[in-house]
């Protein structure tokens, strides 16, 4: 076995898979999805052919034509990263140039979210959503589960027909069920005669554009919509209020668009539409392509919230367009799309917002880099992941180490000519997955004599901070990290000072004073300032880690309540970090203890899962 990738079993001597047909029965009550795939190679191919599946029962693999049984195997152990390993055996005499599998999904699929209607908004229906980043597609159907293998899509979902979905695909169609439709006849348990019941609809998607697998996505419930520009909508829970809201903050998006087309070429996936999820998504936002998925949390009435839509925006050309050949080079995902994202807010929202969005980047950066202080590999932007779940150590390093390096890039060449190289980069590598050699390469290929400037190894497989990372500077940004250095000395800022401050302000405000400071500090600051009841989740979490951090459990009730109310793991992993992490702290320890027993089914698993990872460590 050659494998390809360390979080993958697709064996790179292995025809890859280039399009898979899906018929998908998703049956609420049981959480769970009866599914048959048409997987088509790229060439025929004979022999073994390894696949990833997790928590997924398979129930046959069928040859297309005759309909017969293929061999097939599951590793008799699940791989606590990987999951397990399906290993078809295709026919040696005449090489098959596609296959079938039926199969199942378990309640507990780790991309899966199954919320009941009462934690839903309109606590009538219920809903159902996917987060396959990193490595979770495999839970939702069969596949070579690497950003190396794009694939091409199609799929039939078949729904309660209350209910609609939207993919990350062109939606083709939504109509009555056809009987025997994309081998729905062959689903198991019965499902196969309830596909044409008259309660049920199908939501038909096509997705013509090849793509990593970590980008397959769907949503399923009430959705309604709001138009918000030529290529952009709304979605959400048709809730009242929340897509008023929605669309009121995302009024700007054809704008960016716009910006973004005039620095890193045409936007190249035809649709541009939001759907805002309930509060237990896990992440700001997921740049699924045609459709980003985006958490509730960022509509709060100022410029930040167009920010996280600023970032999955630039993903359209740096991760879908080119991708990370595997979670080692995730940096040129997320790096490249930090830079194009605070390139996108400075053409839109002005050089102040883009200045501010980098310090409060540089201060995450620090921080990780204390984080990680007895596991440096993780402070490298390419590293070693053989045995590494990405989802544990996820972390701001890819994001601004990588910005850092791109903007040290840009400061060396002058930015028209990095302008240039990144026209060039998208235009040469799009719909390729590539790794950080081949972008070095084409650095050295377009820059050249840049590695007598800048230490290109140093900044890729060098752990910390390069000396030649900077700390950003404007008046703004300036004052800010002085008022924090002065509340160390016993100041406060007085109300003129901050009178104009919007959330980032004083969340760059807040993540620059010590970690640990005077109780009296903590209560005097908050009965001047509120900010442990800030409708900004960004400020109360900062203000909350800081509570917890100086001991002060008065504000543990809110903290209790803020763990209830959302799942993003921005939130959820700074909280239960700070109550549980250190010792003396018992109180601290069982509160957090409790708080997730009653809030777990509340999170997404892959948050779930963190939640276990931060207890594991310190409890
Ligand atoms: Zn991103």
């Amino acid at each position: 076995m050659a494998p390809l990738d360390p979080h993958s079993f697709t064996d790179s001597t292995h025809t890859l898979t280039t399009h898979i047909a899906l018929s998908l029965y998703f049956d609420f009550p049981s959480a769970t999805i009866h599914g048959a795939a048409l997987f088509t190679l790229s060439s025929p191919h004979s022999g073994p052919l390894c696949l990833d599946t997790r928590s997924l029962s398979i129930h046959r693999v069928l040859s297309p034509s005759t309909l017969s049984p293929l061999p097939y195997s599951l590793s008799p152990f699940c791989d606590p990263i990987k999951g397990t390993h399906l290993s078809l055996s295709l026919p040696n005499d005449v090489a098959l140039s596609s296959f079938l599998i039926t199969f199942s999904t378990s309640p507990s699929s780790s991309a899966l979210q199954w919320l009941s209607p009462p934690q839903t908004f309109n606590k009538k229906h219920p809903f159902v959503y996917t987060q396959c980043q990193s490595i979770h597609a495999r839970s939702v159907f069969p596949c070579q589960d690497t950003p190396a293998a794009r694939i091409r899509y199609s799929a039939l979902l078949n729904v309660p027909r209350e209910l609609s979905a939207v993919m990350s695909a062109r939606h083709v169609d939504r109509r009555l069920p056809v009987s025997g439709e994309g081998y729905s006849n062959l689903l198991p348990n019965g499902f196969n005669s309830l596909w044409c019941s008259e309660t049920r609809v199908v939501e038909e998607f096509d997705m013509n554009q090849p793509i990593p697998p970590y980008l397959f996505a769907f949503a399923v419930g009430e959705l309604g919509f709001r138009e918000v520009g030529p290529r952009t909508r709304v979605y959400s829970e048709a809730a009242d209020g929340v897509l008023e809201a929605a669309a009121k903050e995302f009024a700007g998006t054809e704008d960016m668009i716009r910006q973004g087309e005039k620095l890193f070429g045409d936007y190249e996936w035809e649709r541009f539409d939001l759907l805002v999820l309930p509060p237990s998504f896990p992440y700001g936002g997921m740049e699924n392509p045609r459709m980003v998925f985006l958490t509730p949390t960022v509509i709060k009435g100022d410029a930040s919230g167009a920010q996280v839509v600023a970032h999955e925006l630039a993903h359209s050309w740096t991760g879908n367009l080119i991708t990370n050949k595997n979670n080692e080079h995730f940096w040129l995902n997320e790096g490249f799309t930090t830079y194009a994202e605070r390139r996108i807010v400075e053409a839109v929202q002005g050089e102040d917002r883009a200045v501010l969005s980098i310090g409060i980047g540089w201060r995450g950066l620090n921080d990780e880099i204390k984080r990680f202080q007895d596991n440096l590999e993780f402070t490298k932007l390419k590293t070693n992941q053989e045995g590494v779940d990405p989802d544990t150590f996820y972390s701001q390093v890819p994001y601004e180490k990588g910005f850092q390096f791109l903007w040290c890039i840009e400061r060396q060449i002058g930015r028209p000519a990095f302008d240039e190289f990144l026209k060039k980069y998208i235009a040469t590598f799009k719909f390729k997955s590539i790794d950080t050699e081949t972008f070095l390469d084409f650095l050295k290929a377009n820059a050249p004599g840049i590695e007598k400037e800048i230490d290109l190894v140093l900044w890729t497989e060098g752990t910390g901070i390069p000396p030649d990372a900077y700390e950003p500077v404007s008046n703004l940004y300036t004052k800010i990290v002085s008022l924090a250095n002065e509340f160390k000395l016993g100041r406060m800022p007085r109300e003129d000072e901050v009178a104009d401050w919007q959330g980032q302000e004083w969340e760059l405000y807040l993540e620059n004073l010590p970690k640990v400071v005077e109780a009296s500090q903590v209560f005097a600051l908050d009965a001047r300032y509120r900010l442990s009841e800030s409708n900004d989740y960004e400020v109360k979490v900062a203000f909350l880690q800081l509570a917890i951090l100086s001991k002060c459990r008065d504000f543990y009730g809110e903290v209790e309540k803020t763990l209830k109310e959302v799942g993003r793991m921005k939130y959820v992993r700074p909280l239960y970090t700070a109550l549980v992490q250190g010792i003396g702290k018992e109180e601290e320890k069982i509160l957090a203890k409790r708080v997730f027993a009653e809030a777990r089914d509340c999170y997404h698993p892959i948050a779930q899962g963190v939640v276990e990872s931060i207890f594991a460590k310190h409890l």
